[in-house]
């Protein structure tokens, strides 16, 4: 027994430094809470043997190196949990026993990290972390490149406030793919993300991530009565606080809560484990307490984990567009968060050495986010005698021998002529915010490679109506349409181009940055790292990535194959100078837009200088409101910010 439960703390122990210090988990979720509640169903039938260091006893983990310690005023909890509604009933009656006529608050439980934000005269001064509870980490400077944080209230107040800091499921989408193609390790969830992010020792990567926040605690002695209360206030105070909660009279009630949400969590813009069940007196709650790790007030129901053990029946290997090449499984199929999956992500080749996936074996899948679902870990116990995985070393697609760069996990086909490469080349040129050729999406683009009629980006300005009517399913009319709208892209204005190219680190903003800057391709090709480098919002990275781009031979064949078809290099727009008539604006829109599309209506401001954001908040200082406008508005209404309509818009 005593055994038994030594190895259990020292295995939790180990999971908890990895989940909360390293922000890499070593096991799900829904493992490191069995063991947890195994530890603790042996540490109730002997509570003689409860070792110190047990993490029943603890809350969180512990200060990272790197950034000051910070020793909270208030001290942050955890929370006690529940995985059936037999386990809500019984805490139920625990406090309806003092208190009989007790109602609920029902939150969603965000799966972020908690922070703690602390305003001195309406100023925020200390932005931190939970670490453990007593202690966190000095996360300031980070938390204020997060957008929706205010730095200053409405009111010059003393006050502590506390929540949770996130990443919506499309920023994790997003900010994975940029490491995918870079070869870099991928976030495992969003809570790691979020977490690894505000982790940061560099603020400008915190700034580009697009985190976000819901607030749900004032810390500090508070006036207000309820909990709902609460969320009223810190709403006012310019904090963004979720919407979505519930207040029931029953159990009952709170369970129909969670059933309805089980249903409708896929569609949620960002990931939640559970419901926080609050007692939503805070005169009661007062009156529950705490014990030493968590409150007596509140329970958090957590859902099934969304994980499906299933076979590997084989692997695919595919080659993007920078050349990565990705393992993905192909699997007996399960059901899992609502859909049928068969396909599952490996990441790449050290996931796989460090996991020992091998074919045969029975893994765990695992939704995460919106994103493809991805494999976890072997049971070990279901496995017989596989054979290792065979990792490529030729790419699947050219046969070119496959590198392994040291400080890559990717395995990456460096042959510029790749046909796999060229493709998803062309179907990034042709993408909306490149050249936004419409008609030209993948499987025409797999159809011109297949009759020869393309191999990279610069032939498609040679395709004639006939060459194209040469393709399958293709007609006078279709063919007509597709090739006006490859001729209408050669005018598109250069930072188009620039960033259809696909130049590694180059997105659409940097490319309209340094062509704002050197006005044509051409002249952006002869220029030196340091005169790239020196521009605004461009770092040495982006600058060696073009001009080792433009110093090799095929950008040099490609450029002037472009140049000969009369694609125009030239940036049209203007240079936002600092007397633009919206310089330096944070504009929020909101609402549906009758006459501009809402991409247009964001290019046309940014081109007036303003900066166009996805939420409002004490920092914004005018929103654009369409017909049904919601939240946002409302906000903005109770914020006192300036609100103007579509035809002020049409009217710039
Ligand atoms: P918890 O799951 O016990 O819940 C407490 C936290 O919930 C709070 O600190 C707060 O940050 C958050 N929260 C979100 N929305 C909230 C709301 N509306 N109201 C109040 N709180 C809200 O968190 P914990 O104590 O940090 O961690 C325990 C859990 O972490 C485990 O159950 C496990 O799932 C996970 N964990 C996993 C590993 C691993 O290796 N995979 C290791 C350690 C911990």
């Amino acid at each position: 027994m005593k055994n038994r439960m030594n190895e259990l703390v020292k295995q939790l122990n180990q999971y908890a430094d990895a989940y909360y210090r390293l922000d890499s988990p070593l096991v799900s979720d829904a493992e490191y809470d069995k063991l947890y509640r195994d530890l603790v169903e042996l540490e109730t039938a002997h509570p003689d043997l409860v070792l110190p260091n047990s993490p029943s006893h603890r809350v969180g983990g512990k200060v990272l190196e790197g950034f000051s310690k910070y020793q909270h005023q208030y001290p942050l909890y955890s929370l006690q949990d529940a995985f059936s509604f037999e386990e809500l009933a019984a805490f139920d009656r625990r406090v309806r026993k003092e208190f009989p006529h007790v109602t609920y608050i029902c939150e969603l439980k965000i799966d972020g990290l908690s922070i703690s934000l602390t305003y001195e005269a309406g100023h925020l001064v200390v932005g931190a972390t939970r670490g453990d509870g007593s202690i966190g980490e000095n996360i300031t400077e980070n938390l204020k490149r997060v957008q929706d944080i205010p730095l200053t209230l409405p009111e010059p107040l003393d006050i502590t406030v506390r929540g949770e800091c996130y990443m919506p499921k499309a920023s994790f989408g997003r900010v994975n793919q940029i490491r995918q193609e870079a070869g870099e390790v991928e976030f495992a969830n969003p809570r790691n993300a979020a977490a690894g992010t505000l982790r940061q020792l560099d603020t400008r990567i915190v700034a580009k991530r697009g985190l976000a926040t819901f607030l749900y605690q004032e810390a500090s002695p508070t006036e207000a009565d309820s909990q709902s209360h609460v969320l009223e206030k810190l709403t006012k105070l310019g904090f963004v606080t979720n919407q979505d909660y519930y207040l029931a009279d029953t159990m009952e009630d709170v369970w129909h809560f969670i059933e309805d949400l089980a249903g409708r969590r896929q569609n949620l813009p960002y990931d939640i484990d559970g419901v926080v069940i609050k007692v939503n007196n805070l005169a009661v709650q007062e009156e529950l307490g705490f014990t030493v790790k968590a409150p007596r007030w509140a329970i958090a129901y957590k859902f099934p984990a969304e994980e499906k053990e299933a076979e590997i029946l084989s692997v695919d290997w595919t080659v993007g567009r920078t050349g990565v090449v990705t393992p993905t499984a192909n699997l007996t199929p399960v059901q899992l968060a609502g859909t049928t999956v068969s396909r599952a992500t490996l990441h790449n080749v050290d996931y796989i050495a460090d996991k020992d996936i091998r074919l045969h074996d029975t893994v765990i899948v695992y939704k995460a986010g919106d994103i493809i679902p991805a494999v976890l870990s072997v049971v070990e116990a279901k496995r017989d005698q596989q054979e290792p995985l065979l990792i490529p070393t030729a790419c699947p697609s050219c046969g070119s021998e496959l590198r392994h760069y040291e400080d890559e996990v990717a395995l990456r086909c460096i042959n510029p002529l790749c046909p796999a490469q060229l493709k998803s080349k062309l179907e990034h040129f042709a993408s909306r915010d490149a050249m936004n050729i419409a008609g030209l999406g993948p499987s025409i683009v797999e159809k011109l490679f297949s009759a020869n009629l393309v191999h990279d980006v610069a032939d498609i300005y040679q395709l004639s109506i006939e060459d194209l009517l040469t393709l399958e399913g293709f007609k006078e009319k279709s063919a007509t349409k597709l090739y006006q709208a490859i001729q209408a892209s050669k005018s598109n204005s250069a930072e188009r181009l620039l960033f259809g190219l696909g130049i590694r680190h180059v997105g659409s903003k940097a490319s309209k940055i340094v062509l704002e800057n050197f006005v044509t391709v051409p002249r952006l090709a002869e220029a030196s790292l340091e005169e790239i480098a020196v521009l605004d919002g461009i770092g040495a990275v982006i600058a060696e990535s073009l001009t080792t781009y433009f110093g090799s031979e095929g950008a040099k064949t490609l450029l002037a194959e472009l140049e000969a078809s009369d694609v125009n290099l030239s940036y049209l727009g203007q240079k936002v100078s600092s007397d633009a008539q919206l310089a330096g604006m944070t504009i929020v829109l909101t609402g549906k837009l009758e006459r501009l599309k809402r991409s247009e209506a964001k290019a046309k401001l940014e081109s007036l200088g303003a900066n166009v954001a996805g939420s409002v908040s004490k920092k914004t200082d005018l929103v654009v409101a369409g017909s049904d406008a919601g939240s946002k508005l409302a906000k903005a209404q109770e914020l006192g910010i300036e609100v103007r309509d579509e035809a002020w818009l049409e009217s710039l």
